[in-house]
């Protein structure tokens, strides 16, 4: 397949790039390096890959054919949408239209890269894909979370109206190599705090919870799901539920320092809890995540050591 990745030189973007190419396809990382980083891509010595710098939100031109379009272009930090907020805005409506009119153009697939945060501060728990969610559209994450659910209705207006072959991937807490160590979320933060020997920040009392899925299993499943023929959204995520406190505590101990916690204020409409219900992400596309958080979490805190 020939292959367009919206956000190519982002944290996900660049580990799908790698996972495209090492399957044979020929690969076209877009990125407009506003988050994403050229640094994720310059280790990829390989003819069958090209970067162009580009902000999706503007026309797309891509000269050739395509056969599949993956659209990952978009700040995807809290800290990043609130100083982001209209490009968060932007890259998720007119990006997503922009992409999603490529991709009808060109005949090609579309996998849009949605989120967790399309159920808001969720009332049901777990998450499974049919619930609607419960998100504050006016509240600071809305620019995030409205976007990604305008995405969603837009893929599906395409799938429907024009018969584009579209897949949507519901992305859950996701970490690994290629984080930016100060994009503010909480793998990066407590692990960079940590090999500081600084306290590491826990906002509120830290007993919200959180699912950690280690890159490389989610970019299995996303893969699986491009390869399938299903639809309607689907959970990618690690089940393995956690506090935030029990989270920060898990950090100290990896990187061999005494428990050190300073505790913030919650910023505003932090979800209480969080966890994927992958029931149909099992049965689907025969995938379940197999990076335990201790193994993932080491191959991590080693990047950042070495970086
Ligand atoms: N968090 C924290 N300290 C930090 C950064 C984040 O306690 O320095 C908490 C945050 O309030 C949230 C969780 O960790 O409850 C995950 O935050 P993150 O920004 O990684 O992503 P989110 O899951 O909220 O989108």
């Amino acid at each position: 397949m020939r292959v367009l990745v919206t956000g190519g030189a982002g944290f996900l973007g660049s580990h799908l790039c790698d996972r495209l190419l090492k399957e044979g396809h020929t690969v076209i990382a877009m990125d407009n390096l506003i988050t994403g980083d050229i640094a994720n891509i310059a280790h990829i010595r390989n003819e069958k890959f090209l970067f162009i710098k580009h902000d999706v939100t503007d026309y797309i031109y891509v000269d050739g054919a395509l056969d599949a379009i993956l659209h990952f272009a978009s700040p995807a930090s809290p800290v990043d949408y609130l100083e982001l907020p209209i490009q968060t805005l932007k890259v998720g409506s007119l990006g997503t239209h922009k992409a999603l009119g490529l991709a009808k153009s060109k005949n090609a697939r579309f996998l849009l890269a949605s989120t967790s945060e399309v159920y808001g501060d969720p009332l049901i728990h777990p998450q499974k894909e049919d619930y609607w969610g419960n998100v504050n559209p006016v509240g600071p994450r809305g620019v995030y979370d409205e976007a990604k659910r305008f995405a969603e209705a837009l893929t599906m207006a395409y799938h429907r109206y024009h018969g584009v072959d579209t897949r949507i991937v519901r992305i859950f807490n996701t970490y690994g190599p290629r984080m930016r160590i100060n994009d503010g979320r909480v793998v990066p933060t407590f692990i960079a705090q940590a090999l500081e020997n600084e306290p590491l920040t826990v906002f509120g009392d830290g007993s919200q919870t959180r699912s950690f899925c280690y890159v490389d299993d989610l970019i299995e499943g996303i893969y699986r799901l491009l390869m399938s023929d299903h639809h309607d959204p689907v959970n990618i995520g690690n089940p393995k539920e956690m506090t935030i406190l029990d989270f920060a505590r898990i950090i100290s101990r990896l990187i061999g320092k005494p428990e050190n916690i300073k505790f913030k204020p919650l910023p505003v409409d932090d979800p209480k809890v969080r966890q994927p219900d992958i029931t149909k992400a099992k049965k689907l596309l025969g995938w379940e995540p197999n990076v335990g958080l201790e193994e993932g979490l080491k191959k991590t805190i080693d990047y950042f050591i070495h970086k």
